[in-house]
């Protein structure tokens, strides 16, 4: 959406497709963060985005045990916004697709389910989808896989992947939030226990951590149990675990950590999650798609324009975003390794890692983590390349 948004600002005809009739699914987090929110304010779209309801974090804390330990401060970010934006995914893409739609080289298909790849003289020409009426060909210059971390057209294309490993899948479900609950989204630690709680106002989006493959065993633990579980590692929410009737209100979310070797082939470029799948560890996967999005417009709107792409160009999207991604990853894995897996294991009194507990201790500490999630390695901006052609816009109602 965001590439798109892009695209069409520059003066690129693009379609969007999206196999879902609606953006309302549940299977990622909803952190926008200052790199983000700066990306929005290059487009002079920040203000207009946070009229949406939205909560706002100033820093970040996690609970080890019922101890709050402060790790992020985002009050010296160089950014225009301090803090992360809590806000539902459907929110967020709905908003960038009202925007978009007033640039009349946007198009979004929605309940449009791309199966395959077209290939003609051994380049992709364009793609198929699966749509109410039929099977859909669009034929098209370049096609950019953003279909995530099950990417089809990224095993169409034949790419390469490299499976990086995670020890977790997460159970992600609502439990209604009260007047008195703490403020802030929050992730808390505990024996045997990792329970993330996202603040979405009237209620709150919980994930609960379980090692790989653990599912049957713990719904084989029963309801009952599982809501105990709950209940420990966060009492205030004890009165409401009722509200979790049976196994049906609660979905498993898969959690991936892979990289492509090469993100692109004559006529096709991966990004986000389809390039490179990540791990919910810091919430920056979203960002991290956002910043590929930025980086694939300013390097490829011109070629666009002109059709004067060539593989050189594709090739330059994935040396700027590789190292961000790279070193993204592998603090990922470093979390899930080191932490996840061992919390997930180790029953007993928990005790914070020694990191934890200097940023805990030195507050000064907290701006490197606050950096590291709020604007990632190598922040991209919008530049010149992919400058708004104005003489584009026009004053369309959306077309969705
Ligand atoms: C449990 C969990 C929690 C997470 N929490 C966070 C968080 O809090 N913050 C954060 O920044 N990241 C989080 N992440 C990571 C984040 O979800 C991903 O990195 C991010 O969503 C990637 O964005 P994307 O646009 O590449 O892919 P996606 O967000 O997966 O979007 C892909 C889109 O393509 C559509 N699609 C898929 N296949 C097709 C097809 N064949 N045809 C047409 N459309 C298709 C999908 O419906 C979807 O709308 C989390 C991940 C997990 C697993």
């Amino acid at each position: 959406m965001m590439l798109g948004l892009l695209l069409a600002r520059a003066g690129v005809d693009v379609v969007v497709l999206e196999k879902h009739a609606d953006f309302l699914r549940d299977f990622r987090g909803d952190t926008i963060h200052p790199s983000t929110l700066e990306v929005l304010h290059e487009l002079d779209l920040l203000d207009e985005f946070l009229k949406l309801p939205h909560q706002k974090a100033y820093g970040l804390a996690v609970y080890i045990g019922n101890t709050a330990v402060p790790f992020a401060d985002f009050s010296h970010l160089p950014t225009q916004c301090k803090f992360i934006a809590f806000i539902p995914q459907w929110d967020f893409l709905n908003f960038l697709g009202q925007q978009a739609a007033h640039y009349p080289g946007f198009h979004l298909r929605m309940r449009a389910d791309a199966i395959d790849v077209i290939e003609e003289s051994g380049r992709v020409a364009g793609l198929r989808a699966q749509t109410p009426n039929g099977l859909l060909e669009i034929r098209a210059n370049l096609v950019v896989a953003a279909d995530g971390r099950s990417s089809i057209l990224r095993e169409k294309a034949g790419l390469e992947v490299r499976d990086l490993g995670a020890p977790m899948d997460v159970l992600w479900f609502r439990l209604s939030r009260r007047p008195d609950d703490p403020e802030q989204s929050m992730g808390r630690f505990a024996a045997a226990q990792i329970f993330i709680m996202i603040s979405r106002g009237e209620y709150w989006q919980c994930g609960y951590v379980i090692p790989k493959g653990s599912i049957e065993q713990i719904r084989a633990g029963g309801i009952e149990a599982f809501r105990a579980n709950i209940t420990t590692i966060a009492p205030f929410i004890g009165d409401r675990v009722a509200e979790l009737r049976d196994w049906n209100n609660l979905s498993l979310l898969t959690v991936r950590v892979d990289r492509l070797q090469q993100w692109y082939r004559e006529g096709l470029l991966c990004i986000g999650d389809a390039a490179h799948a990540m791990s919910p560890v810091g919430g920056v996967g979203i960002n991290l798609a956002i910043q590929d999005a930025v980086a694939a417009a300013n390097l490829l709107a011109e070629a666009l324009r002109t059709k004067q792409l060539t593989i050189d160009h594709l090739r330059d999207v994935q040396r700027r975003r590789e190292l961000p991604t790279r070193i993204t990853q592998r603090f990922q894995v470093a979390i899930q390794n080191r932490i996840i897996s061992r919390v997930l294991k180790r029953g007993g009194i928990l005790k914070p890692p020694l990191f934890i507990r200097m940023l805990a201790r030195f507050p000064v500490l907290r701006r490197i983590p606050a950096r590291l999630v709020g604007m990632g390695i190598r922040p991209e901006h919008v530049t010149a390349a992919a400058e708004s052609n104005r003489s584009h816009q026009v004053t369309a109602s959306p077309r969705y």
